[in-house]
């Protein structure tokens, strides 16, 4: 098998984040299982006001051998969202993904738990 460039600019991109935070916890998750991932565009959000919004949230890239792997287990990370949607930080008012534990904001614990 030959060797593949490993230069990062070759990586795929296999996800757009919907919001600031939800690029990182899908490469904690990769990554967890296996699946080297980056998020790109986090210096977009430091821009105020000339990005387009869409422009501006994290995407999530992996190495184009690793994309069947990574999309198998985006579409198993989006599943427990159905089930368990978002939640809304009862101390700050930020709104966290369903697999976080606690508010990426202020560190309240989710009203799911316990
Ligand atoms: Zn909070």
């Amino acid at each position: 098998m030959p060797v593949r460039d490993r230069k990062s600019a070759e990586w795929v991109q296999v996800f757009r984040g919907s919001g600031p935070t939800d690029a990182y916890l899908l490469r904690d998750w990769l990554e967890r299982n296996g699946v080297r991932a980056t998020v790109r565009g986090e210096s977009l959000m430091s821009l105020r006001g000339d990005v387009p919004i869409m422009e501006a949230w994290p995407t999530v890239w992996v190495p184009p051998a690793d994309r069947d792997r990574a999309e198998a287990l985006i579409t198993e990370f989006h599943g427990p969202s159905l089930v368990h949607p978002a939640w809304q930080c009862p101390k700050c008012g930020e709104e966290n993904a369903p697999t976080f534990g606690s508010c990426w904001s202020c560190g309240t614990d989710s009203p799911h738990l316990g």
